[in-house]
């Protein structure tokens, strides 16, 4: 079983990021991504918010270029799924691709979004179906468009998006708001919010690009029609910490807790990113999160020895 020094779960930009720092400080270092790096950021067209990049950037080249960046100092990457992690007097990963010792384990496996599973929500993606109005919602200047959810994200993706859209219908599937209050008198005093309650989306539809949402009514169990050229979906998101569940201590809602230099309960493994309790799940804070793990990392490592 090949050894490392520390071993990082995730090529997003906070495990990239760590993947720098530890590399870059002379540590020898394996990062495991299971798709591809970059994380969650390749699917934003444009990232105006991740400093140094004042004109932004697609969020595919930035994955790239924080990619080349930490392979750079030597950082070795595979592609492989990480299924759980053994103690011992290291650690032992597991992944589908054999299994690596290392001595600190830093976990940046983000978060995934919650999908509706209907017909056409995947054939659709990226061509009016999106998860992320911050990234997305520009291109619908002008334009009809729908969110799904009844949460603090939907209502706030909502009222972002009626920055740039013409109508904004909100679809929910119960007939009032789950999202806090001051985030609900603002989505009702905004004009361009149309409500469509106890409703849900049974197919997206389109040829090239989204024009038509099939709605059902839970309540009378009618069938309609709802034109529109995009859907953000925003039922909530869901932390990749399965293969984590009993390694490191969770929250009710599945999020690693982490301190604040992004310890977890079990020594010599950190969290950073969507992934850990309390994230402000952008680009910048998990690259924070990336470098303030590396740094614990290298203090564990040398404390250790
Ligand atoms: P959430 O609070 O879990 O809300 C998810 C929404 O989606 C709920 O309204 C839920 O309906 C609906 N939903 C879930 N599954 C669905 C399905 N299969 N079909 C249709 N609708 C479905 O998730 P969130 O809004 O992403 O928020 C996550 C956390 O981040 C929360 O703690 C929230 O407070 C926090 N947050 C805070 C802010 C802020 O500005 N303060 C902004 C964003 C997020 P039901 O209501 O019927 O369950």
């Amino acid at each position: 079983m090949t050894r490392y020094e520390a071993i990082i779960i995730g090529g997003g930009p906070g495990g990239l990021t760590a993947g720098l720092y530890t590399s870059r400080g002379g540590l020898k270092a394996l990062l495991v991504e299971r798709g591809i790096f970059g994380g969650q950021i390749v699917n934003a067209r444009q990232v105006e918010n991740y400093p140094g990049f004042p004109e932004g950037i697609s969020g595919f080249e930035l994955g790239a270029l924080m990619h080349q960046q930490a392979t750079k100092y030597g950082l070795e990457t595979i592609t492989a799924e990480v299924t759980g992690i053994r103690a011992g007097q290291n650690y032992s990963i597991v992944t589908t691709d054999g299994n690596f010792e290392a001595e600190a384990i830093i976990i940046a496996a983000g978060s995934s979004y919650h999908k509706l599973g209907v017909a056409g929500e995947d054939k659709l993606l990226g061509r009016g179906v999106s998860y992320c109005a911050t990234c997305d919602g520009f291109l619908f200047r002008g334009h009809d468009v729908a969110v799904v959810g009844g949460g603090d994200t939907a209502v706030t993706d909502a009222l972002e998006l009626s920055q740039h859209a013409a109508k904004v219908y909100v679809i929910h599937r119960r007939d009032e708001l789950r999202a806090g209050q001051i985030l609900q008198h603002q989505a009702f005093a905004q004009p361009k919010l149309k409500f469509i309650w106890d409703s849900v989306v049974e197919e997206v539809s389109g040829d090239e690009v989204v024009s038509e949402l099939k709605l059902r009514n839970v309540k009378s169990g009618e069938i309609s029609t709802l034109g529109v050229d995009g859907i953000f979906v925003a039922i909530g998101l869901e932390p990749n910490s399965q293969p984590f569940d009993d390694t490191a201590d969770l929250d009710e809602t599945g999020h690693i807790m982490t301190d604040e230099s992004m310890a977890t309960s079990a020594p010599g493994i950190f969290a950073v990113g969507d992934i850990r309790r309390n994230s402000a799940r952008q680009v910048a804070s998990a690259v924070g999160d990336g470098a303030t793990a590396a740094a614990s990392a290298f203090r564990y490592i040398r404390e250790r020895s």
